[in-house]
């Protein structure tokens, strides 16, 4: 936030009759739990939390008496460079009303936050380290000597990347797996033809790394085929296209499908991709998991695929694919 500051002290006070306030997000993908502040994560997040807070305090402080009557300020002293007289009692009125109301609606958002669940829980835990040390409070300096918010991005920051790392890793050790199964992506095909998934046909070229999909259901057929110059890979990565009958357009929802398709992860996994395509087999009777609703406001079907996996105990990947809106994403 740009208000932030490393060591707080007041702002000068603003004259302005609208002090703007932003709106922070209440929640964050990386909430710690609400009773558990065990990591080192979870530690800066709150700290980061309760700087921003005071920050915002340091805030209102400016906004009596110095905000709230800013207005009646070129009355008092309309000799001051850049203060215009209210051109009638109406106009300061109306100037008076719209500070306070935006005044009010400062302090009922400073509320909020300070007793926000996330909020909550930190106090919780404030207060619990209070009661183990028998009243005995730790004796701070008066400043806050780091940023936390900005140390909660690097933090967060490192912490993706050792999560991609595992993945890539993970990935790496399934396509040696692969490999040394001698199968190829032909038998990954076959593989998954052998389950006789009703409404999903897969036909492969047999000279080409091609292969059509068809969802019968749906009434569409997707053309699968290795991206590009990689094709003399064991396991290329694979691009989705549409497959029409000549003469017809595509349709705005296959276009949307593929663009998603051709956004997934591990573009290398034929299995994955071939689940990803029958998961659309029923995306005329599959409502969205967010909204619970087959359209949305622009009468699109859910088109898009949230990939969720599942780890076996012995080691095996599964995935699941949720039915989402663009817009519920
Ligand atoms: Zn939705």
């Amino acid at each position: 936030m740009a208000s932030m500051q490393n060591t707080p002290s007041m702002p000068a006070p603003i004259a302005q009759p609208n002090p703007t306030v932003q709106n922070e997000p209440t929640t964050q993908t990386n909430n710690p739990p609400s009773n558990a502040l065990d990591s080192e994560l979870q530690l800066v997040s709150s700290l980061a939390k309760l700087q921003k807070l005071e920050a915002r305090i340091h805030q209102l402080r400016t906004l009596l008496p110095n905000r709230l009557l800013a207005p009646l300020a070129p009355v008092v002293e309309p000799r001051k460079e850049g203060r215009s007289l209210p051109s009638s009692p109406q106009e300061l009125y109306q100037q008076l009303v719209q500070t306070a109301r935006a005044g009010i609606e400062e302090v009922k958002q400073f509320q909020t936050l300070w007793h926000s669940p996330e909020m909550k829980a930190i106090w919780e835990h404030v207060e619990g380290d209070i009661k183990e040390s028998g009243g005995q409070l730790l004796q701070p300096t008066g400043m806050w000597e780091i940023d936390y918010d900005s140390l909660l991005g690097e933090m967060i920051k490192e912490e993706k990347a050792r999560e991609e790392e595992k993945i890539k890793d993970e990935e790496n050790q399934e396509l040696e797996k692969l490999r040394s199964s001698g199968q190829g992506w032909r038998g990954v095909v076959e593989g998954f033809n052998q389950r006789n998934i009703p409404g999903v046909r897969v036909v492969p070229s047999k000279n080409e790394a091609l292969l059509a999909v068809a969802l019968v259901k749906a009434g569409m057929v997707f053309q699968v085929q290795a991206d590009g110059l990689k094709e003399e890979k064991d396991f290329p990565d694979w691009r989705v296209s549409s497959k029409i009958s000549p003469g017809r357009p595509v349709t705005k929802l296959e276009t949307s499908i593929v663009d998603c398709l051709n956004s997934r992860q591990r573009k290398w996994d034929l299995a994955y991709l071939l689940e990803m395509i029958s998961s659309y087999s029923e995306i005329k009777t599959s409502p969205c998991k967010k909204c619970n609703k087959m359209t949305n406001a622009a009468a699109q079907l859910p088109s898009i695929r949230l990939s969720k996996s599942v780890l076996s105990p012995e080691g095996n990947r599964t995935f699941t694919f949720e039915p989402l809106h663009a817009d519920c994403l």
